[in-house]
């Protein structure tokens, strides 16, 4: 049975990854043993990896069976680039492709097999007989229960084939499961005494931000200054509806910031186009409905928006999972205002669903309007208990300062009772800012006591404290009632017995941000351009080839070779994620760049020893750096003198410098290498000559002229 320490070779050998990440390697060793496994994952923890490993190390070929189409294309060449054979067949596959796959399969000529549920049940008493299949990996494994929140029915008969199978290993994988899916999981698919690994859910390197009631206007341009200063980042904008999508890429595009929007209304080859762009680099900006990114693998987004509060936290852990799968530093930001809840409320009308609906929603609320630290409200909600504050939340950053917020509660309750609680939120701010519109007049609210008792306030201010009242429970909105506020009982208490009510302070984000994306503003750093070369380069590559650029490299690679520089091909292989076969692809063309960008912050003598370090002879150097074999030489000569450890010895015999010796005896030359040329009638080679010198003036056996 193959081992932990062959997939150890493996992932170092195919993938360019050193050490497994947490989990991995208990769930590779226990896959190995042939014994059925859940992996419950979150995006970017590495769950493909689990399978792949198994799947070259066992004998026959692994089938996997995946629901998006287009990921399953990507894993492929993804694989087929770290020189691993695999093949998909699917309905997007013409008759001959597919022949062509059926046949690797039977013959062993691949070592994973990606299909689609459908395709997989109409293959099973066909050709899928006549192959030796090692083991059956179920991506996205939550589709096979009604309990979650993707449920495809072709993945009910998955049990079937569990079945027919009885002898191979499943693995399933999902990135999404509480415990209820998880269980169904287990009992749809047929498992035999699965062992369940769950991995954090904590995504420590998405940073986490909500921007509450913030106006269009300023929301539009707060995003097309958050791009800019992040030029040549990958990002998703997700609205609520299709017009939003259209609406803000416009906006982008009026400030010269490519940007298409994609969703469900547009026909299937525009969409397909902009996935695709969006995948090679050549589209940054995406502003989308939810409808986008389920197959999506792209690993170098940089940021997620959300330009509105989103249903539940599922989906917005989901989408803003989509950002920094390479594990780099990724920012989240999501807006929100009550205009937003109101059409989310609308959105539920009606349904046998509408209470788990507005629950899930309250929940979200509850997570926008959040005092304390986000992610460990996040994470508690998928119930994972964060030990401490993440330190990386806006909460966390610039924790909120309360007040007394008694008497800012009881004037808005007292305008809300004078009107017979007949008013929405903006009328309210209305009336206690003493605004002179038209509808005010017209219903006499200029006459209630309240009318302007909040003028000291602005609208922002005001909307944040509303909004909080609603949240504490203050207040509540009577969503099937038009909207209108209705005072609670707790807000009765407020009004008539003075109960006590703390605010947060509103922060001014404005002059807040301002005075960041100002700072951020500057020019690229050093690391940053030679990242930049780097990233062009690889685009080149990609785009020449016809693949996705992370699938050349992922940006963590590039980061990491902006930082070492390597230059050697040693080097580069220690670069995470520079395979074997990546670096025959791919390390010409990078080592040349790097060895260029090296140029400028390394002498030519240290990028010669870095060579001889690595163990090249002066013959491998010279070929490595296009230089001839006597430059090489003499910069061996230099690097000794200046005290390098360097065996000049090596290429040169005593007899040699002997000769030498003799030959100073008569010149008392101690420099200049012609008059030694001559001397032995060209005999012998200029490189010779001088590494001679240079040993016997190390040895003290000859001086420099002026000394003797
Ligand atoms: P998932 O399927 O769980 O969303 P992937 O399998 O696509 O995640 O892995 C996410 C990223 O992490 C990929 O870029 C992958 O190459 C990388 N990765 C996986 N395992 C390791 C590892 N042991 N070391 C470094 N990077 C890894
Ligand atoms: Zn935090």
């Amino acid at each position: 049975m193959p081992n932990i320490k062959e997939a150890q070779q493996i992932l170092e050998h195919h993938f360019g990854y050193s050490t497994f990440r947490p989990q991995q390697e208990e769930i590779i060793t226990n896959v190995l043993e042939k014994k059925d496994t859940l992996v419950l994952m979150p995006t970017g923890g590495g769950k493909s990896i689990c399978f792949q490993i198994p799947a070259l190390l066992f004998e026959g070929v692994a089938v996997v069976v995946s629901p998006l189409i287009s990921l399953m294309k990507d894993q492929v060449e993804s694989l087929r680039a770290n020189g691993i054979k695999a093949a998909y067949v699917n309905s997007s596959q013409d008759i001959i492709d597919e022949r062509r796959v059926i046949e690797q399969a039977i013959n062993g000529e691949i070592k994973l097999l990606y299909v689609s549920p459908e395709k997989l049940f109409s293959i099973t008493d066909t050709w899928l007989k006549d192959v030796r299949v090692s083991m059956f990996a179920i991506d996205e494994a939550h589709c096979v229960s009604m309990w979650g929140h993707d449920f495809r029915p072709e993945y009910t008969q998955l049990s079937t084939i569990r079945r027919q199978f009885s002898n191979v290993p499943f693995i399933a994988l999902t990135a999404t499961a509480d415990k209820t899916t998880r269980k169904d999981i287990i009992k749809q698919l047929g498992l035999k005494k699965a062992t369940i690994y769950i991995s954090s859910f904590n995504r420590e390197n998405l940073s986490l931000e909500v921007r509450a009631s913030v106006p269009k206007k300023k929301k539009i341009k707060e995003i097309i200054s958050f791009i800019e200063n992040r030029p040549n980042q990958s990002g998703i904008i997700y609205c609520l509806s299709r017009k939003q999508t259209e609406e803000i890429a416009n906006e982008l595009r009026l400030s010269n910031i490519e940007a298409q929007a994609y969703h469900a209304g547009l026909p299937a080859n525009k969409r397909a186009q902009i996935q695709e762009d969006f995948i090679t680099d050549d589209l940054q900006i995406i502003t989308a409905t939810i409808a986008f990114g389920m197959g999506i693998d792209k690993s170098n987004v940089r940021w997620i928006i959300h330009n509105n509060l989103p249903k539940n936290i599922e989906g917005y852990y989901q989408e803003i999972g989509r950002a920094g799968r390479d594990g780099l530093p990724s920012e989240t930001i999501m807006y929100y205002n009550l205009a937003d809840l109101m059409v989310l409320k609308k959105f539920a009308d009606g349904s046998s669903q509408t209470p788990i609906y507005e629950e899930k929603l309250n929940r979200m609320l509850n997570y926008a309007e959040a005092t304390s630290c986000r992610r460990k409200i996040l994470l508690a909600y998928f119930g994972e208990d964060l030990k401490q504050d993440c330190g990386n939340c806006d909460v966390c950053k610039n924790p909120p300062q309360f007040l007394d917020g008694t008497i800012i509660a009881q004037k808005a309750l007292s305008a809300v009772k004078r009107t017979n609680e007949e008013i929405g939120t903006n009328m309210l701010i209305n009336i206690l800012r003493g605004s002179s519109n038209q509808e005010i007049y017209s219903r006499g609210y200029q006459n209630i006591k309240t009318y302007g008792a909040g003028r000291d306030i602005s609208f922002r201010d005001w909307q944040h404290y509303i909004n909080q009242l609603i949240n504490i429970g203050v207040m509540e909105i009577a969503y099937d009632e038009g909207f209108r506020l209705r005072i609670t009982q707790f807000g009765n208490e407020v009004l008539f017995r003075n109960r006590k009510v703390k605010l947060t302070q509103p922060v001014d984000r404005k002059t807040q941000k301002a005075k960041k994306e100002k700072k951020t503003k500057k020019k690229l750093t050093k690391n940053e351009q030679i990242f930049e070369k780097l990233r062009q380069l690889r685009g080149e590559i990609a785009k020449e080839q016809g693949v996705p650029a992370y699938i050349v490299f992922h940006d963590s690679s590039l980061v990491q070779m902006a930082n070492d520089l390597p230059i050697t091909e040693e080097e580069f292989l220690a670069i995470q994620g520079v395979s074997n076969v990546k670096l025959e692809r791919y390390g010409k063309p990078f080592l040349e760049l790097l060895q260029k960008i090296s140029g400028k912050k390394l002498s030519t003598y240290e990028i010669t020893y870095r060579f001889y370090q690595q163990g090249l002879s002066p013959e491998q150097i010279s070929l490595e750096r296009d230089f001839s074999i006597t430059t090489i030489f003499s910069h061996f000569a230099k690097l000794y003198e200046e005290g390098k450890d360097i065996n000049l010895r090596d290429f040169i015999t005593q007899k040699e410098i002997d000769e030498v010796y003799e030959a100073y005896q008569e010149l008392k030359e101690d420099n200049a290498l012609k008059p030694y040329f001559e001397y032995f009638n060209e005999t012998k080679p200029y490189y010779n000559i001088r590494l001679a010198l240079t040993i016997l003036r190390k040895e003290g056996k000859i001086k420099p002229r002026e000394q003797v």
